[in-house]
Formats: structure tokens, C-alpha cells, sequence
């Protein structure tokens, strides 16, 4: 059996011996059928049973409960959505791209309250997320992004924030202006994906773990073990790993996100840093980098990078890329100057779900009552509670006000076929690099920019 401990830093600290449930033994008959136990499959069963306790829900997880990017995310509980504030304006309308922008918000809280009443020990910490501009190259994307805030009626959340300003937050080097809002949190991602589960449970739903699903059909997922039948709604809530399954191949893009955490910062070294409120930190590089500072004062350094795997494939090797790791921990002392030398104790990673067009969907078809969430992009803790609600009221027939905002019941497009696939996408996550590393060495933008911004605008 794995180690499952050694996945991330956050299972390893879930409090609990990961001593997995036991597996689908034989055909089952239930009300709803749900294919994976991270957020997006929890927190649908979560809402199924708190709303309609007489359900039978059972959830079928190949590993643990958080054995996926639930489980070793970098914490982020966060109001922004996976695309743009300007993209949901252009694609969807002003009305409905504020209306997801302040549910997502809600969603932020709603998770708060969850911890709180289910009594789930997930450290949520509402500390806000604040955007750097990390160079002065980096300051028209954050002016952007606060215009597009302003135009939708959203601004009075987000404060744009001068060099000095954003310096008494925290001391990172080269800080040329940032934006904050109060309304995100950070959070345990295992205690919360795991606690979760419990609550799960104790609402009378049923997790089968080490049970992998090999296929579905209408009403049904198929296991080893025998098939779990399901009388109202089969949900596939399995994210990157959804690609595994043939028919699902190309509806997402398994792309790698890798976390580096250092020892536990000294009293001095936190007096040097500042960061006193615990904000989530991010910049605005197009590689992504964000920070989470850990409740046992460590920093969570994250990045993409890893580079995509011919064939969507998924592997463990991916998760400790070594020259990601290395990228990422030099980063981390470029951000921190006085922390040279600092000691790392973990890094790992995982796959996030990219769709074709950035956008999250969350599906039921009650034909044949084939139900699917996806598509986070790497921004899932929040969007999977909203998500999860959406779809158990849409399996249910119940409304919850999320029907109307655009995830609900969208289809992205596929991925290319391969060799097309890994041809596009390695020359994106390359031209991304360039485009950071030339503007952060004061060099002219590569002369491709525009196309590699084309392929992959959000
Ligand atoms: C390194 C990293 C950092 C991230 N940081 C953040 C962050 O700070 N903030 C944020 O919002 N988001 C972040 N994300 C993304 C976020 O963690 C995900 O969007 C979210 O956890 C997705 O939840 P999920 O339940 O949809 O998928 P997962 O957590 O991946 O769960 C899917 C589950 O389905 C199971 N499964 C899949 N296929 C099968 C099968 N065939 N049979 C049985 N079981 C199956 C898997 O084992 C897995 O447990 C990060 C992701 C990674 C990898």
C-alpha cells in the first residue's frame, strides 16, 4: 500500500493514519453515485445529504479521500475564479460575471461556515489575497485587473496598493505596487478534504476507498469489486485523473502544479518578512507562483512548470520534477532575500484539471442522469464548494440560484489529439516562460508573445 503521508506536507499533518476505508466488495444499489472523494466529489455529497437526508450517497475514491490535488493544494480559499475577471466580462456579460464573482465570494464563506459548524479543524484563516507587482512590468496587469473589479461594480472589495503600502504587508524584493482584497482565506487542505469526509459520513453517506472506477455507463460506475448502480445521478468528480478514463481523455488537460515548503521560520526571520495577517500572496507571472504562509509559520512557495507529459500521462515522478523544484526554491530566495540559505523540508506536486477555454463546468444531464464537475484550472478550493452546491441542486431539482452563472451545464471543447496536443501545449508552457523571464530581464517581449497569448488567453 502507499505511503500516503508522503503525498504532501498537508497529508502528512492531517492528524489522522490515512488508514483507508474499505473498497466496493460487491454490486450496490444507491440513490447517487459519485467517482471521486476530493472536494468536488465531497462537497457534492455534502449537499445532497444536507438537503435530502434520505438519499443514499456513495462515493468511490481509488485511493483516500484527498489523495488528489485536494489533498495537497497550497490552501488557497480564494474569491477569484480560474478565469479573468476581463475574460468573464467579454465572454459572459457584465451581469453575469459579477454575479460569479460574488458568489464566489460567498463560497469563500460558505466553506467558513462549514469548518465551523461540521467542527472540521481546517485552520481557515481569512487573512485576503494580495496580488504583487513583482517588477514595474507587472503593474498593468494588476491595474487591470482592479479596472475590470470597478467596472463590474466590485470595486469597493479590492484596494490597489502603492510599492509602500504593499511592503508593510510583506517584504518581498522588487515590489512595485500590489492589490488586496480582505475577502479570500487560506486554509489545511487535508484537514478540510478529510474532515470532509467524516462529515460525509456522519450525514449517512457511504466512501468507498481503493476502489478504482474503470468505467461508467448510464446509472452506473463500474469497479473491480462489481458495479455501484445509481438510481438518480452517477457523478464523475475525478479532475485530472478523469483523463485516465478513455471516454474522457481529451476533456481535460492534466497540468502539473509543484510546491516547495521551508523549516519553520525563526522569530527574526518573520520580523524581516513582515506578513503578519497570513494573506495569500500571489504575483502576476504568467508561469503562476503563489504563496500561502503554513499555520506553523513556514512558506509554501508554488509554481507550475513540470513540463506536460506526452499522452496526458500522470505520474508520481511528476509531482518532485526536479528541475522545478530547484526553479522554484532559487524563486522563492529571490523573493525573500534574507532567507538565503533557508532549509526546504517538502516538495511535491500534483495534477490540476485544465479545460480547453480556462472554464470550470459543472453538468447533469437528467436523461442519462450523468452528472460531471471539472475544470478548475488550479483553483478549486473555492470553486469546488460552489460547484458541488451547484450540481447537487441540479441533480435534486432544487434551486439554488447558481443555475444561471456560466459553469452550469457548459461543455468545453476537447484537447487536440496527440501528437498535436503535446505540440501545442509544450510550446505554450515555453513561450510563457520566455515572455516572464524577458520582461523580468528588462528584454523586448519574444516575438511569438502574441500567438502564445492567443493559444492560451483566459
Ligand atoms: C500543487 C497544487 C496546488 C494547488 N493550489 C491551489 C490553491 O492554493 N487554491 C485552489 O483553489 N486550488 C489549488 N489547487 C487546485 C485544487 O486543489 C483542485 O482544483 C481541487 O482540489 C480539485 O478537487 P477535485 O475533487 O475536483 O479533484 P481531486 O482532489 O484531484 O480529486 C479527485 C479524486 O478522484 C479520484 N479518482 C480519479 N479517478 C478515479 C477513478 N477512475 N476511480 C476512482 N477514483 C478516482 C482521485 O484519486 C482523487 O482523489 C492546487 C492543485 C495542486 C495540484
Amino acid at each position: 500500500m502507499r505511503d500516503y503521508s508522503s503525498y504532501s506536507f498537508w497529508l502528512e499533518d492531517a492528524g489522522e493514519a490515512l488508514t483507508p476505508r474499505p473498497s466496493l466488495a460487491h454490486s450496490t444499489d444507491v440513490d447517487v453515485a459519485i467517482l471521486g472523494a476530493g472536494y468536488s466529489g465531497l462537497w457534492t455529497a455534502y449537499f445532497l445529504l444536507r438537503h435530502s437526508p434520505q438519499l443514499r450517497v456513495a462515493v468511490v475514491e481509488k485511493e483516500i479521500a484527498g489523495f488528489g490535488a485536494s489533498g495537497r493544494n497550497g490552501g488557497w480559499c480564494s474569491p477569484n475564479f480560474p478565469v479573468t475577471a476581463t475574460t468573464l466580462e467579454k465572454r459572459f456579460g457584465a451581469e453575469a460575471a459579477r454575479n460569479l464573482l460574488l458568489s464566489m465570494r460567498a463560497a469563500v464563506d460558505e466553506v467558513g461556515r462549514v469548518c465551523n459548524e461540521e467542527k472540521i479543524d481546517a485552520r481557515f484563516h481569512k487573512g485576503g489575497v494580495l496580488t504583487l507587482a513583482r517588477g514595474r512590468h507587472q503593474l498593468p496587469g494588476i491595474r487591470s485587473s482592479y479596472a475590470a473589479y470597478e467596472r463590474l461594480g466590485l470595486g469597493d472589495r479590492y484596494q490597489m496598493l502603492s510599492a509602500t503600502e504593499a511592503t508593510e504587508r510583506i517584504r518581498v524584493s522588487d515590489v512595485h505596487g500590489g492589490l488586496f482584497t480582505p475577502d479570500g482565506a487560506s486554509l489545511h487542505p487535508a484537514r478540510l478534504v478529510r474532515g470532509l469526509a467524516r462529515a460525509v459520513e456522519a450525514r449517512g453517506g457511504i466512501i468507498y476507498e481503493q476502489t478504482l472506477v474503470t468505467g461508467f455507463k448510464a446509472g452506473s460506475l463500474i469497479t473491480p469489486g462489481g458495479e455501484l448502480r445509481a438510481k438518480r445521478a452517477m457523478v464523475l468528480a475525478g479532475e485530472a485523473y478523469l483523463t485516465r478514463l478513455p471516454r474522457l481523455h481529451r476533456a481535460l488537460l492534466p497540468v502539473y502544479s509543484l510546491i516547495s515548503l521551508t523549516e519553520p521560520l525563526s522569530a527574526s526571520q518573520w520580523s524581516q518578512i513582515g506578513w503578519q495577517n497570513g494573506e495569500s500572496v500571489a504575483s502576476t507571472r504568467n508561469t503562476v507562483v503563489y504563496l500561502t504562509k503554513t499555520p506553523d509559520g513556514r512558506i509554501l512557495f508554488g509554481s507550475r512548470g513540470a513540463p506536460y507529459a506526452f499522452g496526458s500521462k500522470i505520474r508520481d515522478q511528476q509531482d518532485t520534477h526536479e528541475a522545478t523544484v530547484k526553479m522554484i526554491q532559487r524563486s522563492l530566495v529571490e523573493w525573500f532575500p534574507p532567507l538565503a540559505g533557508i532549509g526546504f523540508t517538502h516538495a511535491w506536486g500534483g495534477p490540476v484539471g485544465m479545460p480547453r477555454d480556462w472554464m470550470p463546468a459543472v453538468r447533469f444531464d437528467a436523461s442519462s442522469r450523468i452528472g460531471s464537475i471539472m475544470g478548475y484550472t488550479g483553483q478549486g478550493v473555492s470553486t469546488s464548494n460552489l460547484s458541488g452546491r451547484l450540481l447537487a441542486g441540479l441533480i435534486t431539482n432544487r434551486p439554488t440560484g447558481l443555475e444561471t452563472l456560466p459553469p452550469a451545464q457548459r461543455c468545453s471543447p476537447k484537447w487536440e489529439i496527440e501528437p498535436l496536443r503535446w505540440l501545442i501545449v509544450r510550446y505554450m508552457q515555453g513561450a510563457f516562460l520566455r515572455i516572464d523571464e524577458a520582461a523580468e530581464a528588462g528584454r523586448p517581449r519574444p516575438v511569438d508573445a502574441r500567438l502564445a497569448e492567443y493559444l492560451g488567453r483566459h
